[in-house]
């Protein structure tokens, strides 16, 4: 027997010692790396997954090899659950110590039995309905993080909660964020050294980005790193704003905020001692706005280093220096060991949204490599000697706009996590097409607490023109892309029937699992990418899969329900039609054939009034709509699912509209009353335009 199989067992051994009533329980993490026949796994001991990526590397590859290539057709429904929810399902869920626990929308937390499905607890942070118009997002949460016996998590409203893992019984809860602002946490905690790391949200609505370090027994706030400067007149935190400021130029970038979230991905290197953090786009999106006088705009769009003891930079690499387009450095990052050149890397590798897949060494933060991994306008290339990307003439839409860009703001690649595979050597990122009309807002004016993205979104609408509307849509893709990280370059493709499908999970049974935006969850080859089996989800799937063994038996788990970013804002780019929400907890073994409850669909039913606006009435409306409305209710009234479809409105509905729209009588479910910004005869217009576009569609049918 090798070292390598000696180690997984030894630890076993180890953890089995330290707690004598609980059986073997092995971290994936724990697993060596070397490739093995698909066969089932010699070991029966328990394996979870007590962290958001598996490991603190966030690979998201599973060692377990029980179900595999070759068996995977025996795969069955073992049991659900379904949750008292309709929005968006974004979370990992995490098992341990036998118990499934996982997060539903609204923030909401859930423990269950991992073998039976039982529901043992919940955990309710009532968080206000209408914080939901402070969200640019969706109502979602990707998940809790584990340690030492408590559960932590995130709130809508900018709240950290830990929780007794056995009975959800509340033992802290603390603000991370100024409630006068819009933030918002959507993100999982990473828990690293005894410390709880969490950032937050908000640079579409105006907000300064943070991370803060909360001590795990107490809640007491032990750092925070901000990753842009504040006004430089009330002096910088530490000498890392000193250095951002000087990139920032002319402008109160302060009043609203800059921008710079960090809102979703982490990892942690524990012999490198480093914390790395994924920084969000600028605030508003726009850079002459936001900084006039240029500037690289430290530390938007950026992976930053930090020292987990005290939060203190270490280095950083800008990703898109003086972002103007909602590119995020926000995405899921993977450490691993790379021979490259010949020379062994510990490398930090990330997909952010500006579509360049980035190898960095995660010691200094040298690049490495940056090559495109989807369709890329913005920028010719990334020069490898200066680290900088080369901008194609034209990118810059605020001398003046310039057509399509791909990627659009919603991204190459979002917070669907990928997956690092040491047996294939491959990254499967969850990667799409969806190109966008930047245009300078040449009317800016800053509205506290609602989008403020510096954009004129007019000239983004879909066009009605059939044949210039199909070609703009023939441009959105979804797909996996199998990346060769040592390489850089792509291997091989999985072809989606549209963009903004699930996150994804490989196993060492040569397996590759991924959810999407058809309904379905499926398995594929991890070496090819052929299919080998599919699930009909009934809703459309966005979170990650995880697996773990309890008993003998490999379980695969994953969270579906349909919503986030592109499903309120982009219906019609969807490519599927409508796809409905329901929010449930999926779990599979080899040998079950539970099914789930027959579900129906009822089709859209259109009967809109009469049409009675002028033509400046109706482009009234439409501006106003696609400044306040767009981002629940989609480019052109067309709904992506998870919220109603307006087109749709009953003629009771157009009735109470401005009873809904400004007296915000529909406040329990998210949507606000916008008396403030919006008079009569302005919502009345948007009314016209919705009814507008219900007549089109008419038309087009
Ligand atoms: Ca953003």
């Amino acid at each position: 027997m090798s070292l390598n199989m000696l180690l997984p067992l030894l630890l076993g051994l180890l953890l089995l010692a330290a707690c004598d009533n609980r059986s073997s329980v092995v971290d994936g993490s724990s697993a060596n790396a070397t490739s093995r026949p698909a066969a089932p796994d010699a070991d029966t001991g328990d394996v979870e997954w007590r962290q958001h990526g598996l490991n603190a590397a966030e690979t998201r590859f599973s060692p377990l090899r029980d179900i595999n290539s070759d068996n995977i057709a025996t795969l069955g429904l073992d049991w659900h659950f379904d949750y008292p929810t309709a929005r968006g399902m974004e979370a990992t869920p995490l098992i341990v110590d036998g118990v499934i626990y996982t997060t539903a929308s609204w923030s909401m937390v859930f423990a269950h039995d991992a073998r039976s499905g039982e529901l043992l607890w919940l955990h309710d942070p009532q968080v206000p309905r209408e914080w939901a118009v402070h969200l640019c997002c969706d109502v979602v949460n990707r998940g809790v993080a584990y340690a030492d016996g408590k559960i932590v998590s995130g709130t809508l409203d900018g709240r950290l909660i830990a929780l007794d893992a056995d009975s959800g019984k509340l033992l802290w809860e603390v603000q991370t964020t100024d409630r006068n602002r819009p933030y918002s946490i959507t993100g999982a905690p990473r828990i690293v050294k005894g410390r709880v790391i969490i950032g937050n949200g908000g640079s579409e609505l105006g907000v300064r980005g943070y991370v803060s370090a909360y001590k795990l027994d107490s809640g007491d706030m032990a750092w925070r790193f901000y990753t842009v400067p504040g006004n430089p007149e009330d002096g910088f935190e530490n000498q890392a704003m000193e250095v951002a400021a000087e990139t920032w130029k002319g402008g109160p970038w302060w009043e609203i905020g800059g921008g710079g979230t960090v809102w979703d991905s982490m990892a942690y290197d524990p012999e490198l001692d480093l914390l790395y953090i994924g920084v969000g786009n600028g605030a508003p999106w726009n850079a002459k706005i936001r900084s006039p006088g240029g500037g690289d705009n430290l530390y938007l769009s950026s992976i930053i280093a930090l020292d987990p003891d005290d939060g203190s930079y270490v280095w950083h690499y800008q990703t898109t220096p003086g972002d103007s387009w909602d590119y995020t450095a926000t995405q899921h990052m993977i450490l691993a060991d790379l021979d490259i050149n010949g020379r062994q890397r510990k490398v930090i590798m990330q997909a952010p949204k500006n579509g360049f897949f980035y190898v960095l060494d995660r010691r200094t933060g040298e690049l490495l490599s940056a090559e495109p991994y989807a369709g890329v306008t913005w920028a010719t290339h990334i020069d490898l000697d200066t680290g900088r990307p080369v901008e194609s003439a034209g990118a810059r839409y605020e001398k003046n706009s310039t057509g399509l860009h791909l990627p659009g703001p919603i991204g190459a690649h979002n917070w669907h996590p990928m997956s690092y595979n040491p047996d294939t050597g491959l990254v499967y990122i969850p990667k799409q097409d969806v190109p966008y009309v930047f245009a300078n807002d040449t009317e800016f004016a800053y509205r506290p607490g609602y989008w403020n993205t510096g954009t004129d979104a007019l000239p983004a609408a879909l066009p009605d023109d059939p044949e210039t509307k199909a070609a703009v849509l023939d441009l959105v893709k979804g797909a996996i892309v199998a990346w060769d990280p040592v390489a850089a370059a792509p291997r091989w493709e999985i072809q989606h029937a549209g963009p903004w499908n699930g996150g994804v999970l490989s196993t060492a049974g040569n397996l590759l699992f991924q959810g999407n935006s058809g309904g379905h969850f499926a398995a594929y080859r991890a070496d090819n990418g052929a299919e080998l089996w599919r699930f009909d989800a009934q809703t459309g799937v966005m979170a990650a899969p995880v697996t773990y063994r309890l008993d003998g038996i490999q379980y695969v788990a994953v969270v579906a329900g349909w919503g986030g970013a592109l499903a309120l804002v982009g219906g019609e780019a969807l490519k599927a039609g409508p796809i409905p929400n329901r929010s449930r907890l999926l779990v599979f073994r080899l040998g079950a054939d539970k099914q789930l409850p027959t579900q129906t669909t009822t089709p859209l039913v259109l009967d809109p009034p009469e049409l009675t606006a002028s033509a400046a009435e109706l482009l009234d409306g439409q501006r106003n709509y696609l400044t306040f409305c767009v981002f629940c209710h989609g480019d052109g009234a067309v709904s992506g699912g998870a919220t109603p479809d307006l087109r749709a409105m009953t003629a009771e509905t157009h009735q109470r509209w401005d009873s809904i729209v400004r007296g915000g009588s529909h406040w329990q479910n998210g949507m606000v009353g916008f008396a403030g910004v919006l008079d009569q005869q302005q919502s009345e217009n948007i009314r016209q335009y919705v009814i507008e576009r219900a007549r089109i569609t008419l038309d087009s049918n």
